[in-house]
């Protein structure tokens, strides 16, 4: 039996495959060409346990039928990881809303025609971006658990990029939760979604460092690469590590007790501040590069915006999540080992 993996070339979704076939899963990942199938495999050494499809495009309702059909009778279990993650659009339904939204109606209508009765656990990566509340983000009196919901419209969130990826992943979410409703007579299926803040940490493989990284990690390049006079940017918001999140999507698939939870993976809070004291603190080479702002002054020694409590996902998961300092040192340090710095 196998897991399939939409998105597979994604930055998490490598380190979940990565885990999987350590814990000698077969593994059936989607990709959007032969040439990006081509480079994964190679990367993960040929292995057998692990083949690959081409799924093109997730905007498109039918564009799982054929690969789920496919491999119908070899499927236990789904990770739908695969929705774009960039704020680089003016077209916010097509670039975000509706690839997110179809993709995660489409796999699962894929599931219910060809394989109700062979997949029997769904994970879907969801965001924070589900349950944030931008009216609140910043009133310090506020908690935010497992339970809140995004309270933006289809239109309301079309505010600006930021809000549309936010609404794309609400919508998307809660799509696969009223599937599951509508249809829990005609599939097998349990659901459960991982909800990740911001996500830090290694790429999979060193020789994916480019110049430009995923949204998430190009945060950090950003301040690696910045001037000691730049300024500090003011972005705030909850960390976790790749490694945990890739983590946390096995055990939703693996664990009875995970199914029907949104795991709100975060391990605190961090902003720009935070990121600036530890490269300076611990890359000697960046230590006048870049800017020192005013340390430890950060998320991490204050109290900024909103509350987060995950108390429930965290003792669900039963595991430590990784510290701000060990998610952006690895981070940094893949960076500049492949500038040949380190
Ligand atoms: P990546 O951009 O690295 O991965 C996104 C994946 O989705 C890639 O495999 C990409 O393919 C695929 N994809 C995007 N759009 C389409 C499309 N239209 N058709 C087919 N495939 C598509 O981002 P992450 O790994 O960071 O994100 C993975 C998931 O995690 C997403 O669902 C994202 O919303 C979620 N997430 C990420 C967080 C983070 O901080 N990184 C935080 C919270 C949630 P290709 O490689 O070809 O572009």
């Amino acid at each position: 039996m196998s897991v399939f993996i939409s998105g597979a070339t994604g930055f998490i979704a490598q380190h979940i495959v990565g885990q999987l076939l350590e814990q000698n899963y077969k593994v059936i990942g989607t990709a959007r060409s032969q040439a990006k199938i081509d480079r994964l495999q190679e990367q993960f050494g040929n292995n057998p346990n692990f083949t690959m499809e081409i799924v093109e495009d997730i905007a498109k309702l039918d564009a799982f039928d054929a690969v789920i059909k496919k491999h119908a009778k070899d499927i236990k279990f789904v990770l739908h990881t695969a929705s774009p993650f960039h704020f680089e659009t003016t077209d916010f339904e097509k670039d975000l809303l509706i690839p997110a939204v179809n993709g995660t109606k489409g796999i699962l209508e894929s599931i219910k025609k060809y394989a109700a009765d062979s997949v029997e656990r769904v994970v879907i990566t969801s965001s924070y971006a589900a349950i944030i509340d931008f009216k609140i983000e910043d009133d310090t009196n506020t908690v935010m658990t497992e339970a809140n919901w995004n309270p933006d419209t289809w239109e309301s969130c079309q505010a600006n990029a930021v809000t549309a990826y936010c609404g794309s992943k609400k919508f998307a979410e809660q799509a696969a939760w009223e599937f599951l409703e509508a249809n829990k007579d005609q599939v097998k299926f349990k659901l459960a979604t991982v909800n990740p803040v911001y996500v830090f940490g290694p790429q999979n493989f060193d020789e994916d460092v480019t110049s430009k990284l995923n949204t998430s990690c190009e945060f950090v390049n950003q301040l690696v690469h910045a001037k000691a006079d730049d300024p500090i940017p003011a972005l705030c918001g909850g960390y976790i590590d790749v490694r945990d999140v890739a983590k946390a999507h096995i055990l939703a698939m693996q664990k009875d007790e995970l199914i029907g939870q949104r795991l709100l993976m975060t391990n605190g809070k961090f902003n720009f501040q935070d990121i600036a004291d530890i490269l300076n603190e611990d890359f000697p080479v960046l230590k006048g590069n870049i800017p020192v702002g005013a340390p430890h002054t950060g998320a991490q020694h204050k109290q900024i915006g909103a509350n987060v409590d995950n108390s429930k996902t965290k003792s669900l998961l039963g595991f430590k999540f990784r510290t701000l300092k060990e998610t952006i040192a690895d981070t940094a340090a893949q960076i500049l080992k492949h500038e040949g710095k380190l």
